[in-house]
């Protein structure tokens, strides 16, 4: 189907943070499919382990104990504020499992009939009916009427906006049953949350029983130079929902909780594929991993690199681009909003310099290759960022 604007490349081969098309064009990705690839490209580790665990068994499903399954709960737990996980495929699965289960913890322990979840605007929570419902933005909404109620919105780092939203829906009995929020907005622009501002969010969910559930789909797993988004903002959640770099490209997503949100009971919540033997393995490896090579500490130096390089960039070429913000390796160039410019006509032109970079929102370009990018690397692809703009007119 017509759903995606496509660029015209063909990958067909990679290795790292290296692509090659089917001519044999290598080029340098700072997208990793989407900032899944956490150990790059055809990662010996990774394809090993999945190797040996596709000649032991790929699939049986959650009829059964699962170890592969368990081993990477348990991995979870303990590199984690949550004490308990729920897998399913994908990030937008995550949040559905996520707002499952604020409803239900709204309606059997606080007794809401009503409940409602408070999101940001321009937030992002995925593409299913109920994710596009919770997403902040108008224009992913466009032909889906009657979206899922139950969502409201209040502006991002903005307490006020929340606290007056809380006041009005709360006004006849509590209703807000929880807040579903990413600590930093990727696809809404690389918007890095405020500590402040968080803060005073955790305290007020606590102060009235509102489950803060955090979507760390795109900031954890080490993304940001932490394991989690969270660690960052220096509060817990109570629950978070993780998936794109978990699974280091192979298809995985997860709810986690914290003891008193883990409600969910047999028959609630099911996913046939969720949490396959296959996908776990995948996931555990990519753990370990990051663990043993000591990626998280790399992920900061590297970070500071492309910061600095990045902040250059801004004083190189001050009519296109605004500012240089994110955190770790997530991090993105915001172009002027009256330059004519977009983020996709950049990532297009920017195939001419052999480099991949990937839109978030109209007008950031973002970077988020994957976490084993070398020193050398980083220099290439700032190199290969000046070169794109030098030819944008
Ligand atoms: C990508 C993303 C999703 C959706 O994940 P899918 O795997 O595409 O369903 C949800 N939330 C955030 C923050 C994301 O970045």
């Amino acid at each position: 189907m017509g759903t995606y604007k496509r660029l015209p490349v063909t990958i067909v081969k990679g290795k790292g943070c290296w692509l090659w098309d089917q001519k044999g064009k290598r080029y340098l990705d700072a997208v990793a499919g989407i900032a899944t690839c956490s150990l790059g490209h055809s990662d010996n580790s990774l394809r090993q382990s999945l190797t040996k665990q596709l000649k032991r068994i790929q699939h049986v499903s959650n009829l059964y104990r699962i170890p592969e399954q368990e081993a990477l709960a348990q991995w979870l737990v303990e590199h984690s504020c949550a004490n308990k996980a729920f897998f399913c495929n994908s990030g937008a699965e995550a949040n559905e499992a996520a707002i499952k289960l604020a409803r239900k913890y709204a309606h059997c322990i606080r007794g809401i009939d009503q409940p409602v979840i408070l999101t940001a605007k321009a937030s992002f929570h995925g593409r299913t009916l109920a994710a596009v419902s919770a997403t902040g933005q108008p224009n992913y909404h466009k032909g889906f009427a009657p979206l899922v109620q139950g969502f409201e919105f209040f502006k991002y780092n903005d307490f006020e906006s929340f606290e007056g939203l809380v006041k009005e829906l709360d006004s006849n009995g509590p209703r807000v049953a929880a807040v579903l929020i990413e600590p930093i907005q990727g696809e809404g622009g690389i918007n890095i949350g405020d500590r402040v501002f968080f803060q005073k969010l955790r305290k007020k969910c606590s102060e009235n029983g509102i489950l803060l559930i955090f979507d760390e789909v795109q900031t954890g797993m080490g993304r940001c130079g932490y394991w989690w988004g969270y660690e960052y903002l220096g509060i817990e959640p109570d629950a978070f929902t993780i998936a794109k770099g978990l699974g280091g490209g192979h298809a995985i997503g997860a709810l986690m909780v914290k003891s008193h949100a883990d409600i969910f009971e047999a028959g609630d919540h099911a996913s046939t594929f969720g949490g396959n033997p296959f996908a776990c393995t995948a996931g555990l490896t990519v753990a370990k991993e990051i663990e043993k090579r000591n990626l998280l500490s790399k992920v900061n130096n590297r970070s500071d690199q492309l910061k600095q390089g990045l902040v250059e960039l801004v004083n190189k070429f001050p009519k296109h681009i605004k500012e240089s913000r994110g955190l770790g390796l997530l991090q993105g160039l915001v172009i002027h909003e009256d330059s004519q410019l977009t983020a996709q006509v950049f990532a297009q032109n920017a195939l001419q310099e052999q480099l991949l970079v990937v839109a978030a929102g109209a007008k950031v370009i973002r970077m988020v290759p994957p976490l084993v990018i070398k020193e050398s690397e980083i220099r290439q692809l700032l190199r290969r960022l000046t070169a794109t703009f030098r030819k944008i007119k």
